[in-house]
């Protein structure tokens, strides 16, 4: 059941997070929401609540682990608790290895991987001792960290951390009493403002022509954790792969 259920999601201010916080309210989710921009989060939890909906947000840096135990905060004491985390802010400068962007490459480590573990650090305490003593981590990985391309190198790397991170989240709170489910989600192309941190020319071209050939709404991954949070507590959506049916 989705309805009643206090989500929070960062990198909710644009794409697949906006989309996410639209769909999960409009079914009764009270979302809580975190990225760095605030006048698109302000503009969102407005729109939600004309809805009819309940929303707050906060401005965050995911790399920041105070603002991962600040969001946690808001949650509890505006809706008394957390039932999903979507561990969903990322970005994709992609480039090649050759073109030596060691800041992008440290960039990507810190947001994708780093800003992940923050999360989980954040919420994990929350989610141990609530009385239920369960959870729901789910989180953005990208089809980049199940298969290789030139160019997505650190991207793809830090995409694939998360799967096995998500794995072994799931099967340790398993054993340890916790029972938390945990679903890793794997987009292909989806149009979103992702493509507007390539500074690489030539990729930048070439993802262009990618996403406008294929790309598809943010409301079709939006879609897919709505249903992972959606199914009864005992059954876990491990992992969902989702993209425009005619990519390569
Ligand atoms: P967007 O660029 O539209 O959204 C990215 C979100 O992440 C924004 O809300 C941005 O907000 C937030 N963000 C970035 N850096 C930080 C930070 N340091 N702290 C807090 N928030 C941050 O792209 P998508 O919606 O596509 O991206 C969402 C996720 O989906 C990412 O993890 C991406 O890797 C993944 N993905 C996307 C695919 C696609 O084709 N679009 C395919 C596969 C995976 P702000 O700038 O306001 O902080």
């Amino acid at each position: 059941m989705i309805k009643d259920k206090v989500v929070i999601i960062t990198g909710a201010s644009s794409g697949i997070g906006e989309a996410t916080a639209k769909l999960l309210a409009s079914k009764g989710a009270k979302v809580v929401l975190g990225a760095r921009r605030e006048h698109q989060l302000r503009k969102l939890v407005d729109e939600i609540q004309i809805d009819g909906g309940q929303a707050v947000y906060q401005v965050m840096d995911v790399v920041n682990p105070s603002d991962n135990a600040q969001i946690v905060k808001l949650a509890k004491e505006t809706f008394g608790g957390v039932d999903v985390i979507f561990l969903n802010a990322g970005i994709m400068p992609n480039s090649p290895l050759s073109a030596l962007k060691t800041d992008e490459w440290n960039q990507t480590v810190d947001v994708n991987i780093k800003g992940v573990l923050n999360g989980i650090a954040a919420v994990l305490p929350t989610f141990i001792s609530q009385k239920q003593k369960s959870g729901h981590v789910i989180t953005t990985s990208s089809v980049a960290g199940l298969k290789a391309y030139p160019g997505g190198a650190v991207y793809g790397g830090t995409k694939w951390f998360v799967r096995d991170f998500m794995e072994v989240l799931r099967m340790e709170s398993a054993q340890e009493g916790t029972n938390i489910r945990t679903a890793t989600i794997y987009p292909a192309a989806i149009n979103t403002e992702l493509l507007d941190q390539i500074t690489d020319q030539d990729v930048a071209e070439k993802m262009t022509q990618l996403y406008e050939q294929y790309g598809i709404s943010p409301d079709r991954v939006a879609n897919v954790v709505a249903f992972a949070i959606d199914q009864p507590e005992d059954t876990n959506v491990n992992e969902f792969t989702i993209g425009p049916t005619t990519q390569p």
